[in-house]
């Protein structure tokens, strides 16, 4: 569904004469049909700027190389017309917070279908016999009701299934959800996040799932891509990234993560996370990593194919039975 090649973007220095800032180095990802991709990563990985690329919302002067390929063609050759249909019919996006996009003043049923009836691919009628529809699939008992309701009379997990309902309406063959239930409390987190992830399951949707929480990507998604300072240093199976890190960034994240189940200490990782264009040539995450070595901080590490996933780091082979495994939570 869509295929992610070699994408690398700089935006403009912040002041003349200064270097172009990389936020994206060389970063390769894919969306099947049916699948969940996790892009797990602290701020400024540079996991938010990967989504806007595929939805080409890139900040004015950003400049990109590499490709990114949506069922076949390229979305960065996209003309003007054919970008509104891409955004309009093709791709979803879901927000962090949905208090912030909804008007307070009109109920949930005109907010639902103002999209698709804007863009003339249904009328009010059908929309909001699709929106009852939707709201049902997703766990929305009393459907016609909530239709008719405002924003105040809802909990802000129900609000966030309106948003995957506004999200699926207009069809759409690839919904991104750019951090969506960090506003929620945890348990609602996961409900609301495991009720997308069916959806896309059933509908043979792609999904592309920005966070910075392992944790809720790992029980929810197929695939993980973990992100440090503008590179993917390890992607695979959630499952297995989640479980048993090849990547020492990766199993520093699983340590310092907070655990209702564990009383275990917590290891903060040393350091302070660094955006892409501070990296030197080498790895980005050396500064940082217990296992760094002087080849690690001249050569930039080639991402290599190990137990079936990707892993960018010089030692993933010799790590292997050095990093720590993790119980499934
Ligand atoms: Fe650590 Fe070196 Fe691997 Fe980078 S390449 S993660 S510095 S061991
Ligand atoms: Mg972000």
């Amino acid at each position: 569904l869509l295929d992610i090649e070699h994408l690398h973007v700089e935006l403009p220095a912040r002041r003349r004469g200064g270097e172009p800032r990389v936020v994206i180095h060389d970063v390769s990802l894919s969306v099947a049909p049916g699948e969940s991709v996790g892009v797990v990563g602290e701020s400024g990985s540079g996991k938010s700027m990967t989504t806007k690329a595929v939805s080409r919302l890139l900040p004015r002067g950003a400049a990109t190389t590499g490709e990114i390929i949506f069922r076949g063609s390229s979305v960065l050759g996209l003309s003007g017309r054919e970008l509104a249909q891409f955004r309009a019919r093709r791709i979803s996006t879901i927000y962090q917070d949905p208090r912030a996009h909804i008007n307070p003043l009109r109920t949930i049923g005109d907010f639902l279908a103002e999209g698709v009836v804007a863009s003339g691919a249904m009328t009010r009628t059908a929309a909001l016999e699709a929106a009852c529809a939707l709201l049902r699939d997703v766990g929305v008992p009393d459907a016609e009701r909530r239709l008719t309701q405002y924003p105040h009379q809802l909990s802000g997990g129900l609000l966030q299934r309106m948003m995957i309902v506004m999200a699926l309406l207009p069809s759409p063959d690839l919904v991104l959800a750019d951090e969506p239930t960090t506003a929620l409390d945890v348990t609602v987190q996961s409900d609301v996040m495991a009720v997308l992830a069916e959806q896309i399951r059933d509908r043979s949707l792609g999904l592309l799932f920005i966070t910075h929480d392992l944790d809720l990507a790992a029980a929810v998604t197929d695939s993980l891509a973990v992100m440090y300072a503008g590179v993917i240093v390890e992607r695979g199976p959630s499952r297995e990234v989640s479980t048993n890190p090849r990547h020492p960034y990766t199993a520093a994240l699983l340590a310092s993560r907070p655990s209702l189940s564990s009383v275990t200490r917590l290891t903060a990782i040393p350091g302070r996370p660094i955006s892409a264009f501070e990296a030197g040539p080498g790895c980005v995450f050396a500064a940082r990593c217990a296992y760094a070595t002087d080849r690690c901080r001249a050569e930039r590490p080639a991402p290599q194919l190990i137990e079936g996933r990707s892993v960018a780091c010089h030692r993933a082979e010799e790590l292997g039975s050095v990093l720590p495994k993790v119980a499934m939570a």
